[in-house]
C-alpha cells in the first residue's frame, strides 16, 4: 500500500507530478483521469491522504459534494456514475481516496462509460438477508 511519501495523488496535489487540474479548494483537488473511460471522466480527491473512504476523517468530506456538483455540470452530462473503489478486490488501484465522475451518454451502451455486470444474489434467501440485517444492526 502506498504511503503518503510515495502516493502519486499526493504528488499530484503538491504539483510534483503534472495533472490536468480542474479545480482546487482548501481540502479538495480535482483533475482529469489519465485513462478515461468516457469523455469528461475526471477525479475528485480529498487533499488529506487516506487509502480508503472509511480511513478519511469526517471533516475532510465537506467540499467533495459541491465539487462533484460543479464538475458533473461542467461535463454537460445528464447521466453519470460516481464510482469510489476501496481495496484491490474492489478494483482500487491508487491507494488515495478518489471519486470518479464518469459521464454516461444515453446511447453509449457498453461502448463508453461505466459498464456494470451485477452478480446475481439468488443464493441468498430472505432468511439469509434477514440474518445479515440483524447482524449488521447489532454492530451499529
Ligand atoms: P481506481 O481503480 O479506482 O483506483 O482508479 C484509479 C484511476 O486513477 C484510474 O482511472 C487511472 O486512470 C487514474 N490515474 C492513475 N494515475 C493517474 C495520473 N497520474 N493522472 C490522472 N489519473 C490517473
Ligand atoms: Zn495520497
Amino acid at each position: 500500500m502506498a504511503s503518503l511519501a510515495s502516493c502519486i495523488f499526493c504528488k499530484i496535489i503538491k504539483g510534483e507530478i503534472p495533472s490536468m487540474k480542474l479545480l482546487e479548494t482548501e481540502s479538495v483537488f480535482a483533475f482529469m483521469d489519465i485513462g478515461p473511460i468516457a469523455k469528461g471522466h475526471c477525479l475528485v480527491i480529498p487533499k488529506h491522504h487516506a487509502a480508503k473512504l472509511t480511513d478519511l476523517p469526517d471533516d475532510q468530506m465537506a467540499d467533495i459534494l459541491p465539487t462533484i456538483k460543479k464538475l458533473a455540470a461542467a461535463t454537460g452530462a445528464e447521466n453519470y456514475n460516481i464510482l469510489q473503489n476501496n481495496g484491490r478486490p474492489a478494483h482500487q488501484v491508487v491507494d488515495h481516496v478518489h471519486f470518479h465522475i464518469i459521464p454516461k451518454p444515453a446511447d453509449a451502451g457498453d461502448k463508453e462509460g461505466l459498464v456494470i455486470g451485477w452478480p446475481t444474489q439468488k443464493d441468498l434467501s430472505k432468511d439469509d438477508i434477514n440474518k445479515i440485517f440483524e447482524e449488521m444492526k447489532s454492530k451499529l
